[in-house]
């Protein structure tokens, strides 16, 4: 059954979006690899077909309509219909409100919520077909409100909204649609972050770390497991929640 599926995970080439594509793929989907320049997608896809699995390298910018249809269209053709989607595509423009630019807000705004609006409208029309499907979106502990982030916490608030009402439209196809809200997760988001605030990685996981009650910050294979529960053919039953992966209760 699971090997004919699959999946599409956005912003694949590093970080979360590759741990989770190489965890479809262990779980035996055939992943096709988003990002916005395929290259970048290489080592992710050499990586599962070096464990036997099969991928797909797609270069997509997710905020722009006509490139999602495409890349759906050449995954369709390519790999099969396309039934799991995580939206995972990521991009952060802190700044404090006084300080944060137009263009600041659009960019966030157009990969984290257009993005994951194109590419749920385009997939949707195959997990309807196969009376199946799985959706994840990437949102965070932001989506509670975070200093310096007003337009990364509004998107990842806005994808908890996008997500619960997914599950209600798609709900009688077969089709589950849930969101994953990080705490830190050690990645190059999260090193730029540290860069910004001009503290080394290491000193500022560790302090990070002295906050969370299971006492380390979230490594990428941690969101790829929560992942994987929501994908799962015995999840059918869990749509339209939100899960934190932060490391406790709180954000
Ligand atoms: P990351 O290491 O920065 O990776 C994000 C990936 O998304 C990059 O490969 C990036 O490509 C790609 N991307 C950016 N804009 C895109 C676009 N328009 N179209 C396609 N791909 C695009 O980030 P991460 O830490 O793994 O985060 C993954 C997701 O988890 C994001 O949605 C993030 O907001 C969320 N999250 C992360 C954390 C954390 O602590 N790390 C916590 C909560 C939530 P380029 O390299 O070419 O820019």
């Amino acid at each position: 059954m699971a090997d004919s599926r699959v999946a599409i995970v956005t912003g694949a080439a590093r970080g979360i979006g590759a741990a989770t594509a190489k965890r479809l793929a262990a779980d035996g989907f055939a992943v096709a690899v988003i990002d916005l320049d395929e290259k970048s997608c290489a080592d992710t896809v050499s990586a599962i077909e070096a464990d036997g699995g099969k991928a797909l390298a797609v270069g997509c910018d997710v905020s722009d309509a006509e490139q999602v249809q495409a890349a759906v269209d050449r995954i369709a053709t390519e790999l099969g219909g396309p039934t799991v989607l995580v939206n995972n595509a990521g991009v952060i423009r802190d700044n404090m409100l006084f300080k944060m630019t137009e263009d600041d807000w659009d960019t966030v705004m157009g990969v984290h919520l257009r993005g994951a609006f194109l590419m749920s409208r385009a997939v949707q029309k195959h997990m309807v077909e196969a009376k199946w499907g799985r959706i994840v979106n990437l949102s965070s502990t932001s989506a509670l409100g975070n200093r310096g982030q007003a337009n990364y916490s509004t998107a990842k608030a806005g994808l908890q909204g996008l997500t619960k009402t997914l599950a209600i439209e798609l709900g009688k196809f077969g089709v589950t649609a849930n969101a994953i809200a990080p705490g830190f997760i050690a990645t190059d988001m999260t090193r730029a972050t540290a860069e910004r605030v001009g503290m080394e990685f290491e000193e500022f996981t560790k302090a990070a770390a002295a906050s969370i009650p299971v006492a380390r910050v979230g490594q990428p294979e941690d969101i790829a497991n929560t992942v994987s529960f929501f994908v799962d053919e015995r999840s059918g039953f869990v749509s339209g929640q939100v899960i934190y992966v932060a490391g406790g209760p709180k954000a």
